[in-house]
């Protein structure tokens, strides 16, 4: 596959936006996070008030593990990445609880138990690695830089063009080179990098999209919430399989909801 370059459009958001950025071939459509890594480490900066410590990370996954989260995979990546580069400077004393909290353009990063639990489904236990994800909703980054352990390549996809933005500038000093940041609808998908070992999803909507169920690989998984009536959500298993497409439906769940289009 061919490597991906600046900017981090998709082609479909290049037709829908003007004027387009320039790019140099015309072909390129993801960002490849840290190939332009800032030369501080994260957490060296004035902000950090020692929320870099790994005892802060190492408490929290205490707390996940007392919760039920038994993936070890899981486990280690939620243990490495630091939440608080992700959260605003204001609630970065928030950042290691077990809440959800506001990133933004009206938007919230998941709490830490919501994010495990749905990358331990989205692994099934796998030995190793999954291969390409998908995430719709990059959001500040913080689930795509938790999946980089745990995938070959992410393709993390986001609507909204400040939180795209953000979310490059929060990845950017964590050097993830198997990152890669979309600005575009989710919806859609991404049939560059299908198939997919799996998808996530960070928003919720109605249905599960039918481009979603076609860029997933065979044996391969998607979990997203969606919408059980009402307002209530509920977070939905999708197996792709050689017998057919399988639903499950887990817990209640609160996500943002899925939307169309560009922001
Ligand atoms: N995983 C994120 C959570 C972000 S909240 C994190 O770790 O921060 C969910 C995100 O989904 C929001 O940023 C919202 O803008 C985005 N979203 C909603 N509908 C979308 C769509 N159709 N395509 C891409 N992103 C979408």
């Amino acid at each position: 596959m061919q490597r991906p370059r600046f900017p981090a459009q998709m082609p479909e958001a290049r037709n829908r936006t003007s004027p387009a950025k320039p790019i140099s071939n015309g072909k390129p459509t993801a960002a490849r996070v840290g190939s332009r890594a800032a030369s501080t480490m994260p957490g060296a900066g004035p902000q950090s008030l020692g929320l870099d410590s790994p005892a802060l990370r190492q408490r929290m996954l205490h707390r996940l593990t007392a919760q039920g989260v038994s993936d070890p995979h899981v486990q280690a990546a939620m243990a490495d990445v630091q939440r608080h580069l992700f959260v605003d400077t204001a609630l970065v004393n928030q950042a290691y609880e077990d809440t959800s909290l506001p990133i933004g353009f009206g938007q919230t990063i998941s709490k830490p138990n919501v994010v495990a639990r749905m990358l331990e489904l989205l692994r099934q236990g796998a030995a190793g690695r999954l291969g390409r994800v998908l995430e719709i909703g990059t959001g500040c980054g913080y689930q795509a830089a938790v999946l980089s352990h745990l995938a070959t390549e992410v393709y993390s996809i986001e609507r909204i063009r400040g939180l795209h933005d953000r979310a490059r500038e929060n990845l950017r000093s964590l050097r993830l080179p198997n990152v890669h940041l979309l600005f575009g609808d989710g919806m859609l998908g991404f049939a560059k990098g299908a198939p997919y070992a799996a998808i996530i999803a960070a928003a919720g909507g109605e249905s599960v999209p039918q481009a979603w169920v076609e860029q997933l690989a065979m044996g391969g998984r998607i979990v997203a919430p969606m919408s059980a009536g009402g307002a209530k959500q509920a977070l939905v298993v999708i197996d792709k399989t050689p017998q057919g497409v399988q639903h499950s439906v887990l817990e209640p769940v609160q996500f943002v909801p899925l939307k169309s289009g560009l922001a």
